[in-house]
């Protein structure tokens, strides 16, 4: 009876919204303006965005800043940095976005919005979504997902090598259109509506098999995972390489850069220490750690002093280095949290990520000024993550990454990515260490102890070697 009710409704009541668009990497954008007109908000821009404010009140805010949506304090990771550039009534993020925040906001009103993928425009249905639950959780190597719905629904897969449709006819889905994958499995997963139903996408790193079952009339679960044979097993860095045929640069010569310094303590430790001394201690020692294994090496600064962004990037740039490692320490409020990670340059993907990023950027934004410079460094940003220098610095994280860990047994945090401003205007593989964590006591006395700093040293060297020998292969 009710899928009887939804096929009318598909063809009569839905009511539509049209509204101006325009299409950036996948996505439909829509702009401030577009929506104000459309739904009849007001809307007042700020230092870090733009506030809505909807016909019954409810507030949403764009913190281009920090390229979040903000609804209800609900923060939603926007998957793009937002650029925000001329007139701000012009602004535009992704369709799916604004209609996600809009079923959040009117969901109290019984209003449920989507965006139409296939016709380019919102539709609205007075009706509770009819997919219940989707949930994304992990057994190992496989990828299960769980979809709840009303009954009469059934859902259908299909695949395509790495990319998986899951299509509801008359399905429509509540919740995010955008999930993050988890850096091993999948990249992402795209929830994309349309008025005849709801498909959940993912793209995966590699060809997939799946199997799947109907437990009951209102539940299905899938599982994916890794076709055999394709590949062999072999970790995403190694696939990648195997396409690569284009011979490459010698390394030589290497920039090591010293987070921070003079007037710019960076982060501020457990019992006071400081982000700077660490980062220079480690610098140095990771200088003479490379020169013993035949590397020319370069430190941005040598003795505690302050550096603008520039003057970074130009000591890099000019001595045409090959590789770029800047040292750091990282920080956050839990002083429980510790480990290591390893940064390159590309958009966060996570919340995570973004805060890290945004710690580092603040000092200098804070000690350099020019916030204007900064902000259109965000466009160059993207056209960045297209060079050459993104998988190597990708795979330079992670050997860097697995060279430190070995040595010192801190806790693996990872390879990450976000927009690190540092590593913006260098045109050379270029990686952020986050050595270990100075707000964790345990960590911070590590850090400070000479023997420690060397362990460190001598694991990045390992890295280096390591990219070295599988590079200029
Ligand atoms: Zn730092």
């Amino acid at each position: 009876m009710k899928l009887f009710l939804f096929n009318l409704l598909l063809i009569t009541a839905f009511k539509t919204y049209t509204v101006r668009y325009s299409m950036f990497s996948s996505w439909d954008m829509v702009s401030v303006q577009e929506i104000a007109h459309t739904f009849d908000f007001d809307y007042a821009i700020s230092s870090r965005g733009v506030a809505l404010s909807d016909p019954y009140g409810n507030i949403v805010t764009i913190d281009t800043v920090s390229s979040q949506l903000v609804v209800y304090g609900n923060k939603i990771d926007l998957p793009i940095v937002l650029k925000r550039r001329g007139n701000i009534k012009k602004f535009a993020i992704p369709a799916d976005f604004w209609a996600q925040a809009f079923r959040i906001l009117w969901q109290k009103y019984d209003r449920y919005i989507y965006w139409d993928v296939l016709n380019h425009n919102f539709f609205e249905i007075p009706y509770k979504p009819s997919i219940h639950r989707f949930l994304i959780t992990h057994k190992f190597d496989t990828l299960v997902v769980k979809i709840s719905y009303d009954k009469g629904l059934l859902p259908k897969v299909f695949t395509n090598s790495d990319t998986v449709k899951i299509w509801v006819k008359a399905g429509f889905y509540g919740g995010p259109c955008w999930i993050e994958g988890d850096h091993k499995l999948y990249q992402f997963a795209r929830i994309k509506h349309a008025r005849n139903g709801v498909a959940f996408k993912f793209r995966f790193y590699q060809s997939v098999g799946y199997r799947f079952k109907r437990v009951s009339d209102t539940l299905s679960v899938f599982k994916f995972f890794r076709k055999s044979g394709v590949g062999g097993g072999g970790s995403r860095v190694a696939g990648t390489r195997r396409e690569r045929a284009a011979p490459r640069r010698k390394i030589k010569t290497i920039v090591v850069d010293a987070g921070h310094g003079g007037k710019d303590p960076g982060a501020i430790g457990y019992h006071g220490t400081l982000e700077k001394d660490i980062a220079l201690a480690i610098a140095k020692k990771l200088k003479k750690e490379l020169q013993k294994r035949g590397f020319k090496v370069i430190l941005t600064r040598s003795r505690d002093r302050y550096l603008t962004l520039e003057q970074r990037t130009k000591i890099a740039n000019d001595a045409h280095a090959d590789l770029f490692i800047s040292i750091h320490c990282n920080w956050n409020r839990k002083s429980i949290v510790g480990g290591t990670e390893v940064y390159f340059l590309s958009t966060a993907k996570t919340t995570w990520e973004r805060a890290v990023a945004m710690r580092e950027n603040a000092s200098f934004m804070k000690y350099n000024g020019n916030k204007d410079k900064l902000n259109k460094l965000d466009a160059i940003l993207l056209d960045m993550a297209q060079t050459e220098f993104l998988q190597e610095s990708e795979d330079l994280a992670g050997y860097i990454q697995h060279g430190i860990v070995a040595r010192t047994g801190l806790l693996n945090r990872g390879v990450k990515q976000a927009g690190f401003y540092v590593l913006y205007k260098v045109f050379m593989p270029a990686v952020l260490v986050e050595t270990a964590f100075i707000s964790n006591p345990v960590e911070e006395r590590k850090l400070k102890n000479p023997d420690f700093q060397w362990r460190i040293a001598r694991g990045i060297a390992d890295g280096v070697v390591r990219f070295k020998s599988a590079y200029e292969r």
